[in-house]
C-alpha cells in the first residue's frame, strides 16, 4: 500500500489541505478561508478541521506524518513560525510541536516557497536537476532554492528572500520599508499599478475594460497582451525586463541547472519567455546564459505536494538505510492526476 502525508498549505487568505502519496497525487482535497485576524489559536482550530474532513474522504489512509507550508520568516529547524506578516499574532508560534501534539504524528514545517520549490523540484517542472531556483511572480515575488539536491536554508531558515533582493535605487517604496526590492518593480501588484497608472477609468482601453476593480491588475495586462492590445504588450515587455534583472541576479547567485516561474503571472509566461531570456543574454556572463527558464508545472498544489513530500521522504529515511535525499529522478512516475489538477486551478 502507498504511503500518504497529510498536507497543509497555510496562506494569508486560504488554508489548505491534502492527503497526498509517494507519487505526488492528491488523494482527498480540502480548502477554507484562512481566519487570518483571529490569532493562532483559530487557525490551528480551522487546520483540526480540515484534517477531519480530509481523513473523512479517504477513510483507510493512514498518513506518516504532517507536512505544513506556512508563510516565513519561519525556521524550518526549530519548526517555528518567527512573524508572519498576513497573519495576525503569529510572533513566534512552535507550530511543529503544537500539530505534533495533537496528532501525535511527526511534524515537518517548511517556508510556503521552499515547500513550492521541492513540489516542483520533485514532481514538477525541476525533476531530475540537482538545483533549481523557483520564483513564484504574483502578488508578491517569492522563490526557494534547491542547491546540489537540498534545499538552501542559511541562518534561521531565511536564505533565498528572493522578493527582496535590491534590484534599482528608485521607484515605488516596497511592503518591507525599501525602496528597489524585486518584488516592489516586478510582481504582479507592481505590473497592475503601472497598468492603472498608464491608463484612466472609461478610456476605452482593452486594459480598463477588461479590469472589473477600480484598479488594473497584472492579470488583466497578461489577458489583454493574449488579445494583441499594443498598451498590455508595452507593459509586458517593461515587466520582462525587470524580471530579466531579477533572474540573471539569481543566476549568478545560484548557478541553478534551471529556474522555474510560477504564480499568476507565469500564465504569460509564454508573453514574458523571449524578453526574459533577451535580457539575460545581455547582462549574464557567458557561462549562465543557456541555462533554461521554464514554466512551473503544478500549479496551485505546488506547496502541498512539496510539504508531504518532506515527511514522507524523511519516514523512507528513517525505515531504510538509505540517506535522507530521494533522487528526484526516482519519481519519473509522479503524479498525472496531480498535475491535471494544477493545470485547472
Ligand atoms: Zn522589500
Amino acid at each position: 500500500m502507498k504511503k500518504v502525508a497529510l498536507a497543509f498549505d497555510l496562506g494569508g487568505t486560504e488554508l489548505r489541505a491534502a492527503l497526498v502519496d509517494e507519487d505526488g497525487n492528491l488523494l482527498s482535497f480540502s480548502a477554507v478561508p484562512t481566519q487570518a485576524a483571529g490569532g493562532p489559536d483559530a487557525v490551528i482550530r480551522q487546520i483540526e478541521l480540515l484534517a477531519a474532513a480530509v481523513a473523512a474522504e479517504t477513510p483507510d489512509l493512514v498518513p506518516v506524518g504532517i507536512g505544513i507550508g506556512a508563510p516565513g520568516p519561519l525556521d524550518p529547524e526549530a519548526g517555528v513560525v518567527i512573524a508572519a506578516p498576513t497573519l495576525t499574532g503569529w510572533h513566534e508560534v512552535p507550530l511543529a510541536d503544537i500539530l505534533s501534539n495533537r496528532f501525535q504524528l511527526p511534524v515537518r514545517l517548511e517556508n510556503d516557497a521552499n515547500a513550492a520549490a521541492v513540489g516542483e523540484w520533485r514532481y514538477g517542472a525541476g525533476r531530475g536537476a540537482r538545483s533549481i531556483v523557483f520564483v513564484t511572480v504574483s502578488t508578491g515575488i517569492g522563490g526557494g532554492v534547491i542547491a546540489d539536491g537540498r534545499i538552501l536554508h542559511g541562518r534561521r531558515g531565511l536564505a533565498a528572500e528572493i522578493g527582496h533582493m535590491t534590484i534599482t535605487n528608485e521607484g515605488e517604496r516596497c511592503f518591507c520599508g525599501a525602496i528597489g526590492c524585486f518584488e516592489a518593480v516586478a510582481s504582479g501588484t507592481a505590473l497592475g499599478r503601472r497598468a492603472t497608472a498608464h491608463t484612466q477609468p472609461f478610456d476605452g482601453s482593452m486594459l480598463r475594460a477588461l479590469s472589473a476593480e477600480a484598479d488594473v491588475t497584472g492579470r488583466n495586462v497578461v489577458d489583454a497582451a493574449r488579445r494583441g492590445d499594443a498598451q498590455a504588450l508595452e507593459l509586458l515587455e517593461a515587466e520582462a525586463r525587470w524580471l530579466g534583472i531579477g533572474f540573471t541576479n539569481l543566476l549568478h547567485l545560484y548557478s541553478p541547472d534551471l529556474l522555474v516561474m510560477g504564480g499568476g503571472i507565469s500564465h504569460g509566461f509564454d508573453l514574458l519567455h523571449d524578453l526574459i531570456t533577451a535580457t539575460i543574454r545581455d547582462r549574464a556572463m557567458p557561462a549562465y546564459r543557456d541555462v533554461p527558464i521554464v514554466p512551473a508545472l503544478l500549479g496551485r498544489h505546488a506547496g502541498l505536494i512539496g510539504a508531504a513530500s518532506l515527511v514522507l521522504e524523511s519516514d523512507a529515511a528513517t525505515h531504510s538505510e538509505t540517506p535522507g535525499l530521494t533522487d528526484p529522478a526516482d519519481s519519473d512516475a509522479a503524479s498525472s492526476a496531480a498535475r491535471k489538477e494544477a493545470s485547472n486551478g
